[in-house]
């Protein structure tokens, strides 16, 4: 049985790339526990695909799509409808928000400070310069990316309950973190609904609840981040499993120099931290989406302190030389792709 939802036309998008079109439906193969049922949307600027199997993953899963693009809406830093575009627009005035947007702010803010400012949410005017916002990709001068990072800062961010303050010219951007964070609310929605076996693609960001059907492990693939191919699979259940990678978005000035979409908050600059990606492993989404960006931000020298110091997550590091490292706590279930040209991996313990 085939369920088409409906097509939903949307104005789009969390980082500010154009209007697109958002398919949604929800298709079951039959009503039983080992057969799946899934939904693929867009949200997010990204396509999103959940597979859920048992009784109630049907209608679960439409709650599920329905809610991440209700969290879009509020998140999106380009929809002028949403409630990060308040703050943003706010003249430094305070602005009532959702229990949904403060948590999400207050998560960001507390993964920030754990990584020495490695994360920081309030960079989306330097983004806005180097055209990640839009497309329109640029090099600003070291002056204007100075009086840009002038007016960051989390320390900056008040949060009260149920309302946020930034001072005037400050602007949020959550791209970050929210995708982790709308995977943990879906994946509460559909625990909550019975379902113990589902897998969400969120662009990438792949949460699992339990295992597969069969009691076998999901089989999450990494990417190769130079060749866009297959690095290696990981057998995890009911966990998170979230990659930043300077491939993700990026572009190429006229000698030929890269430009990715992560910042480091220091310099205002592209990340290089000699990182071509970086992979957490975790129980939670938010988790493992900020430190994904946060680590990629910091190298691998630094995030691997950070990781023996903050623990509770796993990672996986690919330096652009092509070195694989991955944290003792993976060792087993991590498979490198044959074909990788560099069959090393380090372990970190
Ligand atoms: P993606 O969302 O592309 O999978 P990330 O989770 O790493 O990847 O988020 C990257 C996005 O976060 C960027 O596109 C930008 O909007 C924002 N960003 C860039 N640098 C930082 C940073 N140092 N801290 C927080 N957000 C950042
Ligand atoms: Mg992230």
């Amino acid at each position: 049985m085939i369920i088409v939802k409906g097509f939903i036309k949307m104005k789009k998008t969390f980082l500010g790339i154009l209007a697109s079109c958002a398919v949604l439906f929800a298709s079951c193969a039959y009503e039983s526990d080992r057969k799946p049922c899934s939904v693929s949307f867009f949200a997010m600027d990204t396509y999103m695909t959940v597979t859920a199997y048992g009784k109630n993953a049907e209608s679960a899963l439409n709650d599920v799509s329905e809610k991440i693009i209700a969290l879009e809406k509020m998140w999106s830093a380009t929809d002028e409808n949403s409630e990060v575009y308040a703050i943003n627009n706010s003249g430094g005035k305070t602005v009532p928000v959702s229990k949904e947007t403060e948590a999400l702010i207050e998560y960001a803010l507390e993964i920030s400070e754990a990584t020495d400012g490695a994360l920081n949410i309030t960079l989306y005017p330097v983004l806005k310069a180097w055209g990640f916002t839009t497309g329109e990709y640029r090099v600003p001068s070291d002056d204007e990316i100075a009086a840009l990072l002038e007016n960051t800062g989390c320390e900056k961010v008040r949060l009260d309950s149920g309302s946020v303050t930034i001072p005037e010219g400050m602007q949020l951007d959550l791209g970050a973190v929210g995708k982790g964070y709308a995977g943990d609310i879906a994946v509460s929605i559909l625990k909550e609904r019975g379902v113990n076996s589902a897998l969400l693609d969120l662009g990438g960001n792949i949460q699992a609840i339990g295992s597969k059907p069969d009691g076998t492990p999901w089989r999450v693939g990494l990417r190769n981040p130079f060749d866009g191919g297959s690095l290696a699979m990981l057998e995890v259940s009911d966990c998170a499993v979230i990659t930043s990678g300077g491939y993700e978005r990026y572009f190429t000035d006229e000698n030929g120099s890269t430009y990715c979409h992560i910042l480091d908050p220091e310099n205002g600059r592209p990340a290089e931290s000699g990182l071509a990606s970086a992979t957490i492993i975790g129980s939670k989404g938010r988790l493992c989406d900020g430190l994904s960006t946060a680590v990629f931000v910091m190298g691998q020298e630094k995030a691997e302190q950070f990781w023996r110091g903050y623990g509770g997550f796993e990672m996986v590091l690919v330096t652009k030389g092509g070195e694989v490292y991955i944290t003792e706590g993976i060792e087993e279930s991590f498979t490198l792709n044959g074909e990788y040209p560099d069959t090393r991996v380090n372990v970190i313990r």
